[in-house]
């Protein structure tokens, strides 16, 4: 009696120690599930997204776990199920996409859909992008259900469509449609990951914003005439003159409080000759250099130091011997969190320095614009805390150039955090990246992310 009771009052104070799940031996289960949701062809378009939810739907109701199927679409359809907690915190909301990107089979070692595994790794589209956040997402469903875990605030999985090429049967019917059903004070979602090099885990990164779309043209009207006779208004020598002025232009550098704490992070845990380059950049004398060699050498770090330019699209004439009257560029502009557009304009229209170019912002709004979420917040460190306890790293914060479904989220006022699975920083350029010819992710990787995505949840939700 007195052992027992000893026993009890122990449990009790060690909730979280008698909740944890034996892993050595969901390892099988975990397996089976993300092999099974790598074979469901869900190629966006068209995506077919409901097929992925049929099968999440059967492993979660075999569980006792009620789901919703969202669809504003019936091939489509996105899966909502809540795990309810007390109430004494709003919900955390944990989301996967069902979708992937468009395959070219003949490029494959392995059929894109066959999840074949091969020397410590799995093969197939949408092992990184999005599924192994999926079968993590559905498991620390099943675990939190299975273990009867006590949660502080309720647990909400979405199953996501339509995030690679169509968001309006993912992410904005949900926002728009099904807001209730998913209203959440944090949300954990793609886009982070945990960077190993020659095979040691470095550090782990959480994406807290995001730059946002603004594309726009660039339009010179100039006479027309013949070909023979060449005229220095020639609407297609202004605009190659003012495309190559915006590329080579060095817009202000901005720092915000995640990529102000990325690039100090980053030199803490890189080569002497790296860290100064990074340190460099809040050095006024040094930064101009740096964002050169950024920009020669390093493109993706570059453009998160501003508002960048990419002139992409070019459009003018329509016959050998006819000076055109009209030429235009279209530029793919990713503003900074917070640009003031206008702004913006006025100094790309002081670079081009001709009144001959006018710029034309593209008005449809493709993406909300939202600010970053905290990088101070509880659900952040309790996020740091896991990435540290599964993997024994550091993390980063960081602003992706792209855009993500967060940003519909961020803008409903949820704080978003982009998690991910480990990579070998050497496999992309094997070719073997997300959107790659080929995509593969570590077998160790699919157990590590749902270890991860468990001590979370249950650090962010647990009572
Ligand atoms: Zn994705």
């Amino acid at each position: 009696m007195r052992f027992s009771l000893a026993l009890l009052f122990a449990m009790a104070l060690c909730p979280a120690f008698a909740q944890t799940p034996d892993w050595s031996k969901l390892d099988a289960e975990i397996m089976r599930h993300f092999q099974a949701l790598v074979q469901i062809d869900s190629t966006d378009p068209p995506g077919n997204e409901t097929k992925v939810v049929d099968y999440v739907r059967k492993v979660l109701e075999a569980e006792g776990i009620a789901v919703t199927i969202a669809a504003k679409d019936p091939a489509r359809a996105n899966l909502i199920a809540r795990l309810k907690g007390n109430g004494s915190k709003r919900p955390l909301l944990i989301m996967g996409h069902s979708d992937t990107v468009r395959v070219d089979a003949s490029k494959w070692t392995f059929p894109p859909f066959s999840a074949t595994r091969q020397g410590g790794y799995v093969y197939g589209r949408g092992t990184l992008d999005d599924k192994s956040d999926l079968v993590a997402d559905m498991m620390t469903m099943v675990l939190l259900h299975r273990l009867h875990v006590p949660l502080d605030r309720d647990v909400i999985f979405v199953s996501e469509a339509g995030e690679e090429a169509a968001t309006a049967p993912g992410i904005e019917y949900l926002v728009n449609e099904r807001w209730s059903d998913i209203d959440a004070e944090i949300c954990l979602a793609e886009t982070g990951s945990v960077r190993r090099r020659n095979g040691k885990s470095f550090y782990a990164t959480i994406q807290t914003t995001e730059k946002q779309p603004k594309p726009a043209r660039l339009v010179v009207k100039g006479p027309a005439g013949h070909g023979s006779r060449p005229l220095r208004a020639n609407a297609v020598v202004h605009l190659s003159r003012a495309v190559e002025k915006i590329a080579m232009w060095d817009p202000p550098m901005r720092f915000n409080d995640t990529t102000r704490s990325y690039f100090e992070k980053l030199a803490n845990l890189s080569s002497p000759e790296d860290a100064a380059r990074y340190k460099g950049l809040f050095d006024t004398q040094k930064a101009p250099a740096i964002r050169e060699y950024f920009a020669e050498n390093e493109p993706g770090l570059s453009s998160l130091l501003h508002t960048s330019i990419s002139p992409n699209m070019i459009q003018a004439g329509y016959q050998v011997n006819v000076i055109p009257s009209q030429a235009e560029a279209t530029l793919d502009i990713r503003a900074l969190p917070g640009e003031d557009m206008t702004a913006f304009y006025e100094l790309m229209r002081k670079e081009i320095n001709d009144p001959a170019v006018e710029i034309v912002p593209d008005t449809r709004n493709r993406r909300p614009s939202a600010a970053p979420s905290p990088s101070d917040s509880s659900a952040f460190h309790a996020l740091e805390a896991a990435y540290q306890k599964i993997y024994g790293v550091t993390t980063l914060p960081i602003m992706s150039t792209g855009a993500t479904d967060m940003a519909f989220l961020r803008a409903k006022g949820v704080q978003c955090y982009g998690v991910g699975a480990m990579v070998d920083d050497e496999d992309a350029a094997k070719g073997f990246g997300a959107h790659s010819d080929q995509e593969r992710i570590l077998e160790e990787s699919v157990y590590k992310h749902v270890q991860f995505y468990w001590q979370a949840v249950t650090s962010i939700a647990g009572h």
